[in-house]
């Protein structure tokens, strides 16, 4: 029988490690299927490219998570709050989307003690996700972003948003950078004059992206401020999703388990 077929869009999309996380619990858990990465440039060719391609499921990174989210027949769960996608699933030839990154993002802070403030930094589909999830938990959540026109979504729904220009470093629980910069580049997320008093006077940090230290995660460890990288939430999202692309066939703590072994790959 031909294996199940899985991708991760996005663009750029060479480092990403979720091939690695669902191959390995695939080929451990003796399951036949197989993950791969694509680089799409256009967001508008996502669901024509992942059913030429035959797919079951696919994950989407950045830049295209609300194109995913306008390539659905239908949308189930979180994913409705906020208008953002990072799993679809094929459905007798209807697309499925689902948001795994929110309570990826939970599971990735479960271990910091009680956070009652946060500050997003960034306003792309990660925020969107992330601030919509924190705000249910209790959190009152501000988030600052390069552009203004990114924020208008983060204005209607009523968040306290600030552009570079207006921005005043305060007193946040949490900063969370979900911007792309340092994905590719050594860029802050915020310029350094604005974040270096921010984190200074934060209990914690995290940042989305995972697999390197980021400027922003150097600047955390320089100031010794409690801080993770994406693995943690790149893991949550990734059981998540696994259990959507094989409709539950394993324990959820053995995906974990096992998922947590490839990043020693
Ligand atoms: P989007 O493209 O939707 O949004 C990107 C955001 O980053 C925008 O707000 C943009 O601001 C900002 N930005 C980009 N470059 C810079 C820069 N040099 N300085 C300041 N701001 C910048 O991306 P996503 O929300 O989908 O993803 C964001 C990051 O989170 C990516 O690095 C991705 O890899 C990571 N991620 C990690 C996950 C994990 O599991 N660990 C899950 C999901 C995402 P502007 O509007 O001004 O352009």
């Amino acid at each position: 029988m031909n294996p199940a077929l899985f991708a991760i869009f996005g663009d750029p999309v060479h480092h990403s490690r979720s091939p690695l996380m669902h191959n390995h619990l695939f080929k451990t858990m003796g399951f036949n299927g197989c993950y791969t990465r694509i680089r799409l440039e256009d967001g508008a060719r996502l669901r024509e490219t992942f059913f030429k391609l035959g797919l079951k499921g696919a994950n989407i990174t950045v830049p295209h998570k609300e194109a995913a989210f306008a390539a659905c027949d239908d949308i189930r769960g979180f994913a409705n709050d906020v208008g953002v996608v990072n799993t679809i699933v094929s459905d007798n030839g209807r697309l499925i989307g689902y948001n795994t990154d929110a309570d990826g993002f939970l599971f990735a802070i479960r271990g910091f003690e009680t956070i009652r403030s946060v500050l997003i930094i960034g306003a792309g589909g990660t925020a969107r996700a992330l601030s919509a999830r924190l705000r249910q938990e209790g959190m009152n959540v501000t988030v600052v972003n390069r552009s203004k026109p990114r924020l208008e979504p983060f204005i209607q729904e009523g968040f306290n948003t600030q552009t570079w220009d207006n921005f005043t470093p305060g007193k946040f629980d949490l900063v969370v950078n979900t911007t792309s910069a340092g994905l590719e580049d050594d860029s802050l997320p915020l310029p350094e004059e604005l974040l270096l008093p921010t984190l200074k006077a934060c209990r914690y940090a995290a940042d989305a992206i995972y697999g390197k230290v980021t400027p922003f995660l150097s600047r955390c460890r320089t100031l010794d401020i409690p801080a993770i990288d994406g693995a943690e939430m790149l893991l949550g999202q990734g059981v998540l999703a696994n259990r959507l692309f094989t409709n539950d066939a394993f324990d959820a703590d053995e995906t974990e388990k096992v998922m947590r072994e490839s990043f020693a790959f």
